[in-house]
């Protein structure tokens, strides 16, 4: 049985920039078990205190386009003028290794997830309650100038438009309340089952029946 169930699953976070997401995972913390965070490659520069290879690997935009020529990404895009995206390797070695794996990722990109991953994925979007207060919580973050963050409320609109796409929703009001809802779609998208899984699964099934 173990065998069969050993197969990862992925859990895709988008919402704009500044709802809360890397907050929350950060509190969610050991309760939604062991998981890996896919560490996305970018051309934008370091906010102050990031550091690379723990929010992002930060490269050069010459460095990002020979990765897309040979084919190293799940998926990229570009938002707010940078290139971001996900390397392909160490998400297969984890999903692999039984794993969730965790993106946090733009619109575009979950859309190209799901059409190459779509059986073992599940989406939430993270947003604040309103317009406003990601404006006040962006300003109040003080990582980007003034036309950072115009240009953040500017994708904010677009991003939010997408949000029927995604299998869940969570308004990020009360922090506490938005971490319990991520523990338990965290824990909901472990059980989702890749298409061989359940084949295989059910192949077992009938074996183990006695007739
Ligand atoms: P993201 O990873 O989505 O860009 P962050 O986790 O960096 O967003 O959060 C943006 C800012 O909002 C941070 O300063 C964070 O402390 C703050 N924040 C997150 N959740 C809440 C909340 N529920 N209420 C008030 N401020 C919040
Ligand atoms: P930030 O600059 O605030 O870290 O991220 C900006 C936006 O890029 C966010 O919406 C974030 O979800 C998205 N993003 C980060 N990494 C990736 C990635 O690897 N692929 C895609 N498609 N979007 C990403």
């Amino acid at each position: 049985m173990e065998e069969i169930r050993n197969y990862g699953a992925i859990l895709v976070l988008s919402g704009p920039s500044g709802a809360g997401k890397s907050t929350i995972i950060r509190e969610a913390g050991e309760r939604i078990g062991e998981y890996y965070f896919s560490i996305s490659t970018t051309t934008r520069a370091p906010r102050e205190g990031e550091q690379n290879g723990r929010e992002y690997y930060f490269v050069t935009k010459e460095a990002f386009e020979e990765d897309i020529k040979a084919g190293n990404f799940l998926e990229y895009a570009e938002v707010h003028g940078n290139y971001y995206g996900t390397s392909l390797k160490p998400v297969k070695k984890a999903l692999k290794e039984g794993k969730l794996v965790i993106f946090d990722i733009d619109v575009q990109g979950h859309r190209l997830v799901r059409a190459k991953l779509n059986d073992v994925t599940t989406s939430a979007f993270i947003t604040p309650p309103t317009l406003q207060e990601l404006e006040t919580r962006l300003r109040a973050r003080s990582t980007d100038s003034e036309e950072v963050i115009a240009g953040r409320i500017a994708n904010a609109k677009k991003e939010i438009l997408a949000i029927g796409e995604y299998d869940f929703t969570i308004v990020n009001d009360d922090l506490q309340t938005a971490i319990e809802e991520f523990v338990t779609i965290a824990n909901a998208a472990r059980l989702k089952w890749s298409e061989k899984n359940e084949k295989r699964f059910i192949a077992h099934w009938f074996e183990e029946t006695p007739r």
